[in-house]
């Protein structure tokens, strides 16, 4: 499953970070991911409840913050929201191949004591 190998590279991330700021507990963790990444946020909880059980950030909140997906238009410099198939500049209806944000996979932020 897709969502396990995600975690488990964001494990290795809280793992480190733990371990650097010499955490007792993490509290909160914040992820952001853009909407064109085929992610499943109901897999990607079951994973982390997974991998954070007998770990310092068990119980910790996990917040999933969706990105949406943007891109900047090459006429106008415009940032607009765009859909897998539409990404059309709305002002000079011409197609951009520069996109901005919505491929985003990131460990955000750790809360911990
Ligand atoms: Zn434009």
């Amino acid at each position: 499953m897709h969502e396990v190998s995600i975690m488990e590279g964001i494990f290795e991330i809280i793992t480190d970070n733990v371990d650097e700021h010499k955490l007792k507990k993490v509290n909160k963790v914040v992820l952001q991911i853009g909407e064109f990444t085929c992610v499943e946020e109901g897999a990607l909880r079951f994973a982390f409840e997974a991998f954070s059980k007998n770990t310092k950030a068990e119980g910790a909140e996990l917040l999933i913050d969706r990105v949406k997906a943007t891109a900047k238009c090459g006429r106008c410099g415009q940032v607009f929201k765009i859909a897998f198939t539409n990404k059309i500049c709305p002002d000079c209806g011409i197609f951009s191949n520069n996109v901005v944000s919505g491929y985003e996979l990131l460990l955000n932020e750790i809360e911990g004591d």
